[in-house]
């Protein structure tokens, strides 16, 4: 899963993004509003924070403008915490939640998890697929109740595939939520990880679909 961290703030930027990648993330970084927006407009993220105080372009404004071009990524916005009036106009504006500063790192963790598995269509923090399971709060994935240890790519290709689970995902899509934006990318690593998990999750569980791309299950529609 990768996500957009948009906040001028340079430290607490880099506190929210170090939280992120911790937690099993991709995250790409932009500190104004226009970069934010050039970043949202070209790149699929999986779930973008905001923050509304931005130079060059104000966060409402950018928000505002990924709407109407027809963006639906979930987006969480960073609101002044006594500033309700900010709240409603984030929400109003297409906002999917909020967090008022000074926060808890690990309530952002909270809801952008929430915000990412609620896009995919999942109500519960424990995706499972027959005997395995992936633990998004802890970032664990057991199969069989036993803890199986992945690599940070190999973790983000087997969590993106779950949130995902029975549709076909292409080797463009899987690359496009994989890597950083500035990541030096091809398209055969991803066949890599893909065979590295099938070591450690069984063989059969991810199923190569021809010139198509994977898919972890059983087939659903859509
Ligand atoms: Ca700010």
């Amino acid at each position: 899963m990768r996500l957009l961290v948009v906040e001028d703030d340079a430290d607490l930027n880099r506190q929210l993004t170090d939280s992120l990648v911790e937690a099993g993330y991709a995250v790409d970084t932009a500190f104004d509003g226009e970069e934010g927006h050039f970043l949202g407009d070209t790149e699929p993220y999986d779930a973008v924070v905001l923050d509304l105080g931005l130079p060059k372009i104000d966060g409402l404004s950018v928000l505002e403008n990924w709407r109407r071009d027809g963006h639906k990524m979930p987006v969480l916005i960073l609101t002044a915490r006594d500033r309700w009036s900010d709240k409603v106009a984030g929400i109003d504006a297409g906002a999917d939640d909020y967090v008022a500063k000074p926060f808890h790192m690990e309530e952002i963790l909270a809801r952008v998890r929430a915000l990412v598995r609620r896009a995919a269509g999942h109500a519960s923090n424990e995706l499972t697929c027959g005997e395995l399971r992936l633990d998004l709060r802890a970032s664990r994935v057991t199969l069989n109740g036993s803890p199986i240890k992945l690599t940070s790519h190999e973790y983000r290709v087997l969590s993106y595939l779950m949130h995902h689970q029975g549709k076909v995902i292409s080797r463009t899509e899987l690359t496009e939520h994989l890597y950083e934006q500035d990541f030096d990318r091809d398209s055969n690593t991803v066949e890599v990880f893909v065979g590295r998990l099938r070591k450690k999750v069984g063989s059969d569980l991810i199923e190569t679909v021809r010139g198509l791309g994977y898919r972890l299950g059983e087939p659903v529609d859509g």
